[in-house]
């Protein structure tokens, strides 16, 4: 999709921080980051939400987390720890139609809620 941020990042029109670059995924640093590491794990392909994506592909849902997990052991994290965040919808402040995991750690994140 041409005027969706992130498909524009996978295209290389938009500038990112690249970490990891699979076939069917890419991981960047958030432009706005919340930890010391915080990275946004994609797949290329566009789906809106998770439920777009595990309705069609659970593959690729099941690759996303193992890059995402992938991504936090690249990034020192199993050890101290980490978490995965996948805003879905309004309520949950998802800002980026295109799904995507913040892998999220480098400090104490705290109890949510
Ligand atoms: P959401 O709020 O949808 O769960 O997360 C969207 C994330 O995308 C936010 O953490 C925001 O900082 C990040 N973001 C927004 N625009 C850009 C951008 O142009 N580049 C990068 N790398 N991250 C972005």
């Amino acid at each position: 999709m041409s005027d969706c941020l992130f498909c524009r990042i996978v295209a290389g029109d938009v500038p990112a921080t690249i970490v990891r670059d699979s076939a069917r995924t890419l991981a960047f640093r958030d432009i706005a980051p919340q930890a010391p590491t915080h990275v946004l794990v994609i797949p290329k392909e566009h789906y809106d939400d998770l439920p777009a994506l595990t309705a069609t592909d659970l593959d690729l849902a099941a690759q996303l987390l193992h890059d995402a997990h992938r991504v936090a052991a690249a990034e020192g994290l199993v050890e101290t720890g980490y978490r995965l965040v996948i805003n879905t919808g309004r309520d949950a402040g998802q800002t980026v139609p295109h799904v995507h995991v913040h892998v999220l750690g480098g400090r104490a994140l705290g109890r949510l809620g």
